[in-house]
């Protein structure tokens, strides 16, 4: 089973989130657990998270099914400490917020070396931070996103998140996303059946399937290798419908969040048809 949904609105409240998702008849969803864009958040009510997992029993929304997204602001291999600890604390925030509303996984985007460090310690620093928040947690994944490497962000390479999970002492609780756009526009092509093969080969050989958390499925509106990071809606960007479909039959993505984080809202529930109509398909 695929559980394809996107990332839905959580305005009002977390417990919107899998209303919303089941409305576009997603399977699964993502969802922001506090305001993206600001560091500080009113603490989860008890209200919000009885009704949160009453909607997601409700809506069939298990184990496995949500992926959470965290906050932009964070930087977890911020180069300066000051902000590196408010990063830190950011996150394991978040992480107890999946835990308080029995979310198995939170998705974030490695961090970044603002051009005051070295890759390698801004790796490891994101692996420090990692280690803190899983030490003070439990039951919930820190799954990490590649990204297209714009600026000085990291997590662009397999290598790089290689490391990354590497340097975290608990392995059972440290996971990848991999968003379609991010490694197309990083200078991953799995445009073709071959190239699509080598892609997921190499995911295998340098990472390992049993890492694999999630997935973001966006289209690209920049081509491959262009490190810019511009979501297209699925079939109209550079990764065209093709790919996709491969996704779709591919058994090594079931049973993990596939997210859509398209730009037009109003296709998401087409695009959910179109995919699960892909996966029994033989094109
Ligand atoms: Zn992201
Ligand atoms: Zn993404």
């Amino acid at each position: 089973m695929k559980y394809i949904g996107a990332h839905v609105s959580a305005a009002g409240g977390v417990e919107n989130a899998p209303v919303n998702a089941h409305k576009i008849g997603a399977k699964g969803f993502a969802l922001f657990t506090k305001n993206q864009r600001q560091w500080n958040a009113k603490p989860l009510t008890d209200e919000n998270i009885q009704k949160f997992k009453e909607n997601c029993e409700k809506f069939g929304y298990g184990k496995g099914t949500i992926l959470p997204h965290d906050s932009y602001l964070i930087n977890l291999g911020h180069p300066v400490k000051a902000n590196l600890e408010k990063s830190r604390n950011a996150f394991l925030d978040e992480m107890q917020r999946c835990e308080q509303l029995g979310i198995d996984r939170l998705n974030f985007h490695p961090g970044s070396h603002l051009n005051k460090t070295s890759e390698e310690a801004c790796l490891k620093t994101i692996a420090e931070s990692v280690n803190i928040a899983l030490d003070k947690t439990k039951g919930v994944t820190a799954v990490i996103e590649n990204t297209a490497g714009q600026g000085t962000n990291m997590g662009h390479t397999l290598e790089q998140i290689k490391y990354i999970i590497e340097h975290v002492a608990d392995k059972n609780r440290v996971g990848v996303c991999i968003d379609t756009a991010h490694a197309m526009a990083a200078g991953y092509d799995f445009l073709s059946d071959d190239s699509y093969k080598k892609f997921w080969d190499e995911f295998d050989k340098i990472i390992g399937f049993k890492y694999l958390k999630g997935m973001h499925l966006n289209d690209s509106k920049k081509d491959v290798g262009t490190r810019v990071d511009r979501h297209a809606s699925i079939g109209e960007g550079f990764l065209g419908e093709k790919v996709f479909k491969n996704l779709m039959k591919d058994q090594r993505l079931d049973g993990i969040p596939l997210i859509l984080e398209t730009p037009n809202t109003e296709l998401w529930e087409k695009e959910i048809t179109f995919l699960y109509d892909h996966i029994k398909l033989d094109t």
